[in-house]
């Protein structure tokens, strides 16, 4: 656990998913990659899917960032991407900081990738059936233009998002849409940072008071360590290019400003401390999250 100013934060590894290293480092060859990580013999990477849990108890705030792959998976399609999904992980993480899943107050939706945010629903009774929210009494916090994308995705990666994830969420009176690049914070010690590159307006939470060493929940810009250097970008990205200036811009403020990143797909490190340059960042520490 890690605190920031009134904050306490957690990294939870949900699950464990395994996706194609081509497409996880998008131009850059196999030759680097495959000997920095974990490879199957289907050329997939072993990736953990993480959710970021924030309490302030003086504003009697539970948020969590992101849920998993969640439960809706049958053995055949969960064999499809190697999916396991810890049920257990974030029930025992809030556990552990003495709440359970009814006090999460605020569910932060970064994107709406079945490996993000498939667990906000879960089937009522069978596979295929109707779904039901999992946090029925917390606020989801979405941004409009990503809500929208959601609906009308495009070719290139409309697989990437399955309705029965957040089709429960349209009438359930839970939503928090967000709006515009610079959206009002949420509640006082939280703001929001918005991107583009991996997927239209992905919300990212940065954590803490104006002062404190701040964290960002870099979601898919920077999912692993191994994503830190600027080049090594997904396939999967709707503007590559993009994603570029936007991981420059964060190191920046890494560098300037101390901020620090969470990430929301490394095996094993939950966040970092960075140095170097913009240009060349370096790992200056691992968090303990
Ligand atoms: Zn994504």
């Amino acid at each position: 656990m890690l605190r920031i100013g009134e904050f306490e934060v957690t990294s939870i590894v949900n699950g464990t998913i395994r996706l194609d290293g081509g497409a996880m480092f998008g131009v850059v060859p196999k030759v680097l990659w495959g000997n920095v990580t974990d490879v199957d013999a289907e050329n997939r990477i072993l990736l953990a899917t993480r959710s970021l849990l924030i309490v302030h108890r003086g504003q009697q705030r539970v948020m969590l960032v992101d849920t998993g792959c969640g439960t809706k998976w049958t053995p055949e399609k969960a064999a499809r991407f190697a999916i396991e999904s810890d049920a257990g992980a974030i029930p025992k993480a809030l556990s552990s900081a003495g709440l359970s899943e009814s006090d999460v107050t605020d569910v932060v939706i970064s994107h709406l990738h079945f490996d993000h945010n498939g667990g906000l629903t879960d089937w009522v009774d069978d596979p295929d059936g109707p779904t039901e929210l999992h946090f029925p009494h917390a606020k989801h916090w979405v941004h409009r233009g990503h809500w929208e994308h959601a609906h009308d995705p495009h070719i290139k990666d409309r697989a990437s998002f399955l309705p029965e994830d957040f089709t429960a969420l349209e009438h359930a009176g839970v939503l928090e849409i967000v709006d515009g690049d610079a959206p009002e914070p949420p509640f006082e010690g939280v703001e929001w940072l918005v991107t583009h590159g991996h997927t239209p307006y992905q919300l990212h939470p940065i954590i803490g008071d104006k002062g404190d060493s701040r964290l960002l929940f870099v979601g898919d810009i920077v999912p692993t360590v191994l994503h830190l250097r600027l080049g090594w970008v997904m396939a999967y990205d709707m503007r590559p290019q993009q994603t570029i200036a936007e991981k420059k811009m964060i190191y920046r403020h890494c560098l300037e400003d101390g901020l620090m990143l969470a990430f929301p797909h490394d095996p094993s490190i939950g966040g970092v401390v960075l140095d170097g340059s913009p240009s060349r960042p370096i790992v200056s520490r691992s968090l303990d999250i």
